[in-house]
């Protein structure tokens, strides 16, 4: 039986993406900032729950670090992460402090996992797919209230590119996701600001995505069939752009 780690399982895409994995008989370990985690989850016997607040180093290292590296899952999927918003007008303090945060569990907390994965699997000579859930921000921007998180997120992009380039060769197979908006909390919060209709209004669908259309893509790449598509990032955003 395969082993995955996935951040952020608590809800939303992250608990799709649990769920489709359990479905397929994977052991999951899903981390979260709260302990709150859906029972139908442990029901399966294949899951275990981790608190770890991914703002904090210490908390990473203290749980994730050990786990990585002894406990090395096959597959790891970065899934957590902050949508907060601050205005190019607001001053430097806030602005920092919101990019900051943003960075810190985006996009820094991720590759240091992604490194931690891939140094253990290096060490014990063993195969390992990465998965970074990036956003479509990555690649149109986003409104400047939300350009830490458009710049975190292309980070993580381009950091899937760089560790695919040097070890695909080697046994790492590494992807990103682009969503566009999917119907989660972090979605929804939007709607307060710009209203429903803003979450439809670029796309071909007159529904929202759901996020189990992005753990299907997920769950498809963790089976290990589309090794040397390694490096590319798969676009779930209801036709909103197509490439
Ligand atoms: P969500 O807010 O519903 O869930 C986020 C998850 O991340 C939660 O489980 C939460 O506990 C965890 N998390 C947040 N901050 C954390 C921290 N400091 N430490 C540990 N865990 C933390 O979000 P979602 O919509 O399910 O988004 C999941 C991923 O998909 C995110 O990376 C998000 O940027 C990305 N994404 C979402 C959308 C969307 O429209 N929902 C679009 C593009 C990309």
């Amino acid at each position: 039986m395969k082993n995955a780690l996935v951040t952020g399982a608590t809800r939303g895409i992250g608990y799709a993406i649990t769920k489709v994995l359990l479905r397929d008989k994977v052991r999951v370990t899903g981390t979260a900032r709260t302990t709150i985690f859906s029972d139908d989850l442990f029901q399966t016997g294949q899951f275990t729950g981790l608190h770890v607040d991914l703002e904090k180093e210490s908390e990473i290292n203290e749980s994730l670090k050990p786990l990585l590296f002894n406990k090395t899952p096959d597959i790891l999927i970065n899934n957590a992460g902050i949508f907060i918003d601050s205005s190019i007008e607001s001053n430097d303090e806030n602005w920092l402090d919101a990019w900051d945060k943003t960075q810190q569990v985006n996009l820094r907390s991720s590759s240091l996992l992604s490194k931690w994965f891939i140094n253990a699997h290096q060490k014990n000579n063993t195969e390992g797919i990465l998965i970074n859930v990036a956003s479509r921000a990555a690649y149109r921007g986003d409104t400047q209230e939300y350009a830490a998180y458009a710049a975190s997120k292309a980070g993580m992009v381009a950091f899937i590119k760089s560790v695919a380039r040097d070890y695909s060769k080697k046994g790492i197979y590494a992807y990103s996701i682009a969503p566009g908006f999917i119907d989660t909390d972090m979605a929804r919060d939007s709607v307060s600001v710009y209203g429903e209709e803003y979450l439809t209004r670029d796309s071909a669908f007159d529904s929202i995505t759901k996020p189990d259309d992005v753990a299907e893509m997920v769950a498809f790449l963790c089976q290990g069939k589309v090794k040397h598509m390694s490096g590319s990032t798969f676009h779930i955003n209801g036709g909103s752009y197509m490439i």
